[in-house]
């Protein structure tokens, strides 16, 4: 499918890179801080292969904060309208609080979030709303200690976690959980997560564990689908299916009957949302994937010297893109793609 080159006026005055081939116009950046994180939950960097020893990049091949901000203000000319800072795990990263005053710098109308584990967000969640951030997004994987633990390969305190979510509330930021669940592993966490998210108010968003990068042993059975867990939940209440306020969401949102609150599936597995996809991603050293389940990215250090030749590139590589993994899994096509891991390119 080639749809030529579609431009469309986007709200900064400028004209957006085109569409891609799939008539997908780039709205959303995700842009990874580090590749360094302090959990290895065996989904994404699992303990035996991501030990003590591990070797993640030096701090000095990073991008920096200048060359970062470049990007997000080169992105925002193309038409992004949101940028989820992600790793790794992005509260490691020292000038975080600099990074994000300077991208909201670039624009008062971006939407500004963060993926984070948690661990570090009490102490700096204030800061982090001061400098411009709108929104965290907060991952958790059970109540159990035990389970929550297991998932994430370190010893963590879920009660902790949900500290931080209310430390993060209180200080101004829009806050979601996220939940990964693997089958015989945590979904016997669904209600506890939902019970208490439910009971503080907070958005749960379950993620289908996702065949993401090569080492977590991916299996179709480990996968808990999102119509699953929905009836799992039934419990509490009949869910109530709502229309997307932005066809690029990558959750779908239901509301539970009883009390209103919204509940969210981010079901890449069962349901895939290739369609509406509008995501391009930047990884902790500088290189552009189009997708999340792409082989390999494009350095784009050599250009950010050059902010005309990067705004070209950026829209040439764009209008280029074809992806729809999602679309392909379990094809004789997925099957020969092998992914860049997802702490590497930036969840
Ligand atoms: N460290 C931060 C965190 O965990 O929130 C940000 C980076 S992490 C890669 C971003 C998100 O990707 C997390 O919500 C995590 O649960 C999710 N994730 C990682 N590996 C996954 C997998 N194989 N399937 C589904 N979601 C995954
Ligand atoms: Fe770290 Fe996030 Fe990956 Fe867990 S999902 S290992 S917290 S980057
Ligand atoms: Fe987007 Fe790729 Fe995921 Fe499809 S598989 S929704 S194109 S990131």
């Amino acid at each position: 499918m080639t749809s030529g080159a579609k431009t469309k006026p986007v709200p900064n005055g400028k004209v957006s890179a085109s569409a891609d081939q799939r008539e997908r116009y780039l709205r959303d950046l995700r842009l990874s801080l580090t590749d360094r994180c302090n959990l290895r939950c065996q989904y994404c960097m699992p303990e035996d292969i991501f030990g003590e020893r591990f070797r993640f990049t030096q701090r000095k091949d990073l991008l920096t904060p200048e060359q970062l901000v470049l990007l997000a203000r080169t992105f925002v000319e193309l038409g992004v309208e949101k940028i989820r800072l992600t790793g790794g795990e992005p509260l490691l990263r020292p000038e975080l609080i600099e990074i994000i005053a300077a991208i909201r710098n670039v624009s008062a109308e971006l939407d500004l979030a963060l993926t984070t584990n948690g661990l570090q967000l009490p102490p700096r969640a204030s800061a982090l709303y001061r400098a411009g951030l709108d929104r965290v997004n907060i991952s958790l994987d059970g109540i159990n200690a035990d389970v929550a633990s297991k998932m994430a390969g370190r010893k963590i305190n879920p009660g902790q976690i949900l500290e931080a979510a209310e430390a993060a509330r209180s200080a101004g930021l829009g806050v979601k959980l996220n939940a990964v669940i693997k089958k015989g592993v945590n979904d016997s966490e669904i209600i506890p997560l939902a019970h208490a998210c439910r009971e503080r108010g907070f958005v749960l968003r379950f993620i289908e564990y996702m065949d993401v990068g090569s080492v977590n042993g991916w299996s179709p059975s480990d996968v808990v689908s999102g119509k699953q867990i929905r009836e799992t939940l039934n419990v509490f209440s009949d869910l109530t299916a709502l229309s997307p306020i932005n066809p690029s969401d990558v959750a779908r949102s239901y509301r539970y009957e009883d009390n209103g609150l919204e509940v969210g599936f981010i079901e890449s597995v069962s349901r895939p949302f290739c369609g509406g996809c509008t995501r391009a991603r930047i990884s902790a050293t500088g290189e552009l994937f189009t997708c999340l389940f792409s082989q390999s990215g494009t350095p784009l250090k050599p250009l950010l010297s050059q902010p005309e030749r990067l705004r070209a590139h950026l829209a040439q590589r764009w209008q280029a893109r074809d992806d729809h993994y999602s679309e392909l899994r379990g094809t004789s096509a997925g099957s020969m793609i092998r992914h860049e891991e997802m702490w590497r390119l930036g969840g």
